[in-house]
């Protein structure tokens, strides 16, 4: 059985932990719950407790959980990957993209969005050849190139830490995270004030909170049973 409501309250113990911890406000690290691959009910339970911003990882589930919650309270993100030609099915139907890393990705968007959309970056931090995202070191020439796609929006970067035990690996890459931050708001670019972190997931986000994120992203944690 999963508790929905059980699980809720045993992460706002720990999260307002953090937060008091870095003498933050409840409204400077947003809390978005990651509903990918479950039910439309344990959902519901989910927004009943209060929570609005929802992400999906895949076009079909996310135009599956808008038809079926009905709810023009709902926030909601796009995060994991996108393929290009499926940009047309759902760029009109989310409030955030968290999972720009390409320009073929942006023009697309460009093309098919009917107003700016506010993206994060995925920055691909670690390096590891699985993951996705923007290195690093190229990071400032993309984000120029950016500017040529008027409805792309760039609120801040995003990444995934490294699966592994060693905290310290893992706190490395969201303060790396959020030196490319800073380096990209100085630049001051009007379509780009980068000053978001979306950052941290079940497993590390009470470090990422201690980095800066201002986005953490939470599933497994509220589904357990
Ligand atoms: C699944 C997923 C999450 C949530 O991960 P949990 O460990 O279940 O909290 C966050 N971000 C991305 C990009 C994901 O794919």
């Amino acid at each position: 059985m999963i508790n929905i409501k059980e699980n809720v309250l045993q992460f706002e113990e720990k999260f307002n932990y953090s937060l008091n911890k870095e003498k933050l406000k409840k409204t400077s690290v947003q809390v978005v719950a990651v509903t990918k691959n479950r039910s439309v009910q344990l959902t519901k339970e989910l927004v009943q407790e209060g929570f609005y911003h929802l992400a999906e990882n895949r076009p079909e589930g996310l135009l599956e959980k808008q038809n079926e919650l009905n709810n023009q309270n709902i926030i909601w993100h796009f995060i994991g990957n996108l393929q290009t030609r499926k940009v047309k099915k759902i760029i009109n139907h989310i409030d955030f993209l968290h999972s720009l890393d390409r320009l073929s990705l942006a023009k697309e968007i460009n093309n098919r969005a009917e107003d700016r959309v506010s993206c994060f970056v995925q920055v691909n931090v670690s390096g590891e050849g699985s993951k996705s995202g923007v290195h690093p070191e190229q990071l400032e020439k993309f984000i120029l190139q950016l500017s040529e796609y008027p409805k792309i929006h760039i609120i801040g970067l995003m990444t995934m830490a490294p699966l592994t035990d060693d905290e310290n690996a893992i706190r490395n890459v969201f303060s790396t995270l959020k030196i490319c931050q800073r380096k990209i708001a100085q630049k001051k670019l009007s379509y780009a004030p980068c000053a978001e972190l979306s950052m941290g997931m079940s497993g590390d986000y009470q470090i990422a909170i201690e980095e800066g994120a201002t986005y953490i992203r939470i599933g497994s944690l509220f589904f357990q049973e």
